[in-house]
């Protein structure tokens, strides 16, 4: 028997403002623990909340890019539950009313298909405390993160795998940083997301029933627990048992999940209209303007990189991955570089000088002008494509202008008397490797290339060096 897995996300993005939720304190990580928190956050008795208007625009943003129905009223409720990280005794949440129904994550299937998983809805809430458990058993409560204004994004179940899974919230995350909506750090918790798998046996079958994983906060930890807990029911399902609707655990160190708690003793959380805050009104011309304020997005983005550029989809992702990717790639067209060029030196040079040190495009020194004057040096056959790496280096070690060491550097030497000396030196100092190259092997060549570039302290025009060493190996 073939089974499905169905799978349906609860996702909470923390959202990028300055401050908090329901108060003025700034909305920041890494301060130290209960420095910033007010009489609001910390729900001291008679202390009012206000609705922060930036968190609803922001807010707003999000339900247009996920193509959500906004409505027009909305409201928040009290969800009352008792724990050490919520000093008020309840959490403020939209439960009865959210501000957006509808909608749909974009993502890619495994066969590199597009598909989309459908919302049910996002709705806004403050985020808890932190409890910090050290290994002396002694418990800390830190309430820095109180109030920190959250979505919560709740998909419809649907079909498909763990990898599947990840992609859609790789996919939402994308979209959330690149409209500024949330910074959707999962190490930094400010991207968690639980999973509900459930698996039925066959694709047109009635839904399973589901068992829920809290708190995944890694892609890694989404893909294998939906593929870890999806195996586990089958496996009791084909012994005749059954899946009770529960809270599981995800261990990610030894990969299983493991019973939390049943739906019966799931906490009732009486749910009731928070009496200190307004009903939210969100009118077509506050969406206009939010709409009006989104940078352009990816999907738009890619049609031009693919469609009108022509770069291969390949090339076109890794510069998407990040809005500021794109507009310093724009400024490298901008800069004169055909699309081709533009993308092999940002993604050979540019992002992977980010990559090898996980940073980001903002931190990147150099500016796209002054590598598209190296570029074009390159293509004018003024000095090889070796050299314009190594320049491009310079600069970065030396805090440079690339320009100026290319102007200290030298053009690119063609004369055939100047190689025809590097090279014979070369030959007479590596009488072994010339040898091989004779007999057929024709390995050490580029070692030998490797000395001659060195001898011409890299400013031997590499083509015709090549031919010529080629040439005077044969004729040797
Ligand atoms: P709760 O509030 O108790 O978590 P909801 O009905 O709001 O319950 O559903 C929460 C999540 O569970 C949603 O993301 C939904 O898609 C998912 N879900 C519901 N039924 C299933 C199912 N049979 N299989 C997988 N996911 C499911
Ligand atoms: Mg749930
Ligand atoms: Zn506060």
């Amino acid at each position: 028997m073939s089974w499905q897995t169905v799978v349906g996300l609860e996702i909470h993005a923390q959202m990028a403002t300055r401050s908090k939720m329901f108060c003025s304190c700034r909305r920041e990580t890494g301060l130290d623990p209960n420095h910033n928190i007010c009489p609001v956050c910390t729900g001291w008795p008679g202390a009012l909340p206000v609705i922060n208007e930036a968190a609803v625009r922001c807010a707003i943003r999000a339900a247009i890019c996920l193509d959500c129905t906004i409505q027009r009223e909305s409201r928040f409720d009290r969800k009352n539950y008792f724990y050490p990280d919520l000093p008020k005794g309840y959490q403020i949440s939209q439960f009865y009313r959210p501000y957006a129904l509808g909608g749909a994550i974009s993502f890619e299937r495994e066969d590199a298909t597009a598909d989309r998983l459908p919302l049910v809805r996002i709705h806004m809430e403050e985020d808890a405390g932190k409890s910090i458990h050290a290994s002396d058993g002694t418990s800390r409560i830190d309430l820095n993160r109180c109030s920190s204004p959250l979505l919560e994004i709740v998909t419809e179940p649907l079909g498909m795998s763990g990898i599947e899974a990840a992609s859609c919230v790789r996919s939402l995350r994308h979209l959330l940083r690149w409209v500024g909506v949330s910074d959707g750090d999962m190490e930094k918790g400010n991207l968690r997301c639980d999973v509900n798998v459930s698996v039925r046996p066959d694709a047109s079958a009635e839904l399973g029933t589901r068992t829920e994983l809290k708190n995944l906060n890694s892609f890694v930890s989404i893909q294998r627990s939906v593929e870890v807990e999806s195996k586990r029911q089958i496996e009791v399902l084909e012994k005749g048992g059954t899946i009770r609707q529960e809270t599981r655990l995800w261990d990610q160190d030894l990969e299983v999940t493991e019973e939390m708690r049943s739906k019966e003793d799931s906490p009732d959380y009486r749910y009731f209209p928070e009496p200190d805050l307004p009903v939210i009104v969100i009118e077509q011309q506050d969406i206009d303007r939010e709409r009006q304020s989104l940078p352009e997005l990816p999907a738009e983005r890619y049609r031009e990189l693919v469609d009108d550029l022509g770069l291969d989809p390949k090339e076109a992702l890794p510069i998407l991955a990040r809005r500021e990717n794109c507009e310093f790639f724009a400024a490298l067209l901008e800069a004169g570089l055909s699309a081709t060029s533009a993308s092999n030196w940002f993604r050979g040079e540019v992002l992977r000088h980010l990559n090898d040190r996980s940073e980001r495009i903002d931190q990147y020194p150099l500016a796209a002008e002054a590598i598209a004057v190296v570029v074009k040096a390159v293509e004018e056959d003024r000095i090889s494509v070796g050299k314009g790496r190594e320049i491009l280096q310079q600069a970065l070690d030396e805090q440079r202008d690339p320009n100026e060491i290319l102007s200290e550097s030298g053009e690119q030497i063609s004369d055939e008397s100047a190689l025809v000396g590097w090279i014979t030196t070369v030959l007479s100092e590596n009488p072994e490797a010339v040898n091989k190259i004779k007999s057929g092997d024709s390995k050490p060549m580029g070692f030998l290339m490797g000395q001659v570039m060195k001898a011409s302290s890299g400013q031997a025009h590499p083509r015709l060096a090549q031919d010529l060493l080629q040439k005077m190996i044969e004729q040797d």
